[in-house]
């Protein structure tokens, strides 16, 4: 309760202090676009996009007056980001205080987090890490605090072997996060990769976290690593965060089983390295972490280039955003395309079109068509021809309300 009253002082704050976007009115805003991009892999050109309240209603090249001129840039749906940690912060020290913090610097820099995360073109995240959350989710989809739409996991299922608990038990606590207004469940079924990433649940108990995900009508991401991703595949769970030093079998496997795959091509370990000093000495960050990182960076590369391969297999774009890359998540874009080897325009849809369907809202986001919801970016450059145009956002809509709009005139 504690973290709530900070947050919605923190949201009052912002109301008095700075430019507060107009509430979404069922006013008629007209877009008009030379290069739409609409999120399912389809180049629109010379076109406009008319919305009223948070909807997107046609598409249509005669409509006018014209609202917002986005000629000369590249217009797309909002990002979908499938793994972040909102509530991960560095501390009063400038020392990684990892995630889920109660104090009021920990609480106003999870807001701040998802402010510069929607600011870079990322109009809704899965942020699967804490409890803390929860709050931060909700004053943002009551309109209070300026911010990407959040869905969470409440309490992540921690793998520790036995004493995760017996199946029964494993179901009681899945059953417990969905009370506590989970949108889909967090599992960590490996162990760190930084401490060899060996499996943490019996295939048993992930049996039962992804069956009873399943019967509560949520989906379970489930964190693993080599043998992890095959058993939690078989174990029916919907996707598999990072996947590292998965084989080609498992690869295969999870495309015929329909299975979601968010790898990580850099942004995540690139952060770290980055920020070494203040994440060493921190739990869970000693030299020898640190040292197996550049590891686990080649290894990265090499599973987005495999799996970029397998026929059928759904990637969909997620970053693992702690602490220090919060706004920084487009730099993923770029890993996957310069180092993973992944067409741009593939890159796209799976932050747009692939991602939503991931995460069960392909009615809602991620293209542009009428009758979705009003989420359009605009870049100032062609991602196609230079990915590194995804570094400028300067146009962010969501739910028809206009958050950014710093294009220069063309
Ligand atoms: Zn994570």
């Amino acid at each position: 309760m504690r973290s709530l009253t900070f947050i919605i002082s923190l949201a009052i704050l912002i109301g008095l202090t700075t430019a507060h976007p107009a509430p979404a009115q069922s006013k008629r805003v007209v877009i008009s676009a030379t290069a739409v991009l609409d999120g399912r892999g389809h180049v629109l050109r010379n076109t406009r996009i008319v919305i009223e309240g948070s909807r997107i209603v046609a598409i249509d090249a005669k409509a006018g007056p014209v609202d917002y001129d986005l000629r000369g840039l590249t217009v797309m749906p909002g990002w979908i980001d499938a793994h972040v940690h909102l509530t991960w912060v560095f501390g009063k020290d400038g020392k990684n205080a990892g995630q889920g913090g109660t104090t009021p610097d920990a609480i106003y820099a999870a807001a701040s987090n998802a402010y510069v995360t929607l600011m870079a073109g990322f109009t809704t995240v899965q942020s699967i890490g804490s409890p803390a959350d929860i709050p931060l989710r909700d004053a943002i989809n009551k309109g209070l605090l300026p911010g990407s739409r959040i869905l969470t996991s409440a309490e992540p299922l921690v793998g520790q072997g036995e004493r995760s608990g017996t199946p029964e038990q494993i179901r009681a606590f899945i059953r417990k996060q969905k009370e506590a207004g989970a949108d889909v469940i967090k599992i960590f079924a490996a162990a760190s990769i930084r401490q060899g990433g060996n499996m943490t649940l019996s295939q048993e108990q992930l049996n039962a976290a992804c069956d009873e995900a399943r019967k509560v009508g949520l989906r379970a991401v489930v964190h693993a690593y080599k043998d992890a991703v095959r058993a939690a595949t078989n174990a029916g769970c919907t996707q598999i965060e990072h996947g590292t030093m998965a084989t080609d079998d498992d690869l295969k496997l999870m495309a015929s089983k329909g299975t979601y795959l968010d790898p990580q091509a850099g942004l995540v370990i690139e952060n770290y390295l980055v920020n070494k000093d203040r994440y060493l000495g921190t739990p869970g960050y000693t030299e020898e972490g640190f040292a197996a990182m550049q590891r686990v960076l080649s290894l990265n590369h090499e599973l987005v280039q495999r799996a970029s391969k397998i026929p059928g297999l759904k990637i969909v774009f997620g970053t693992d955003a702690v602490a220090g890359a919060h706004g920084r998540n487009a730099e993923e874009f770029i890993d996957r395309v310069r180092d993973g080897g992944v067409d741009p325009m593939t890159a796209m849809v799976s932050a747009n079109s692939l991602a939503a369907e991931a995460i069960r809202m392909s009615d809602q986001i991620g293209s542009i068509a009428p009758g979705m919801q009003a989420d359009i970016i605009a870049l100032d450059g062609d991602p196609l021809k230079d990915i590194t145009a995804v570094r400028r956002v300067v146009f962010v809509m969501k739910g028809g309300v206009v958050y950014k709009n710093v294009a220069r005139s063309h």
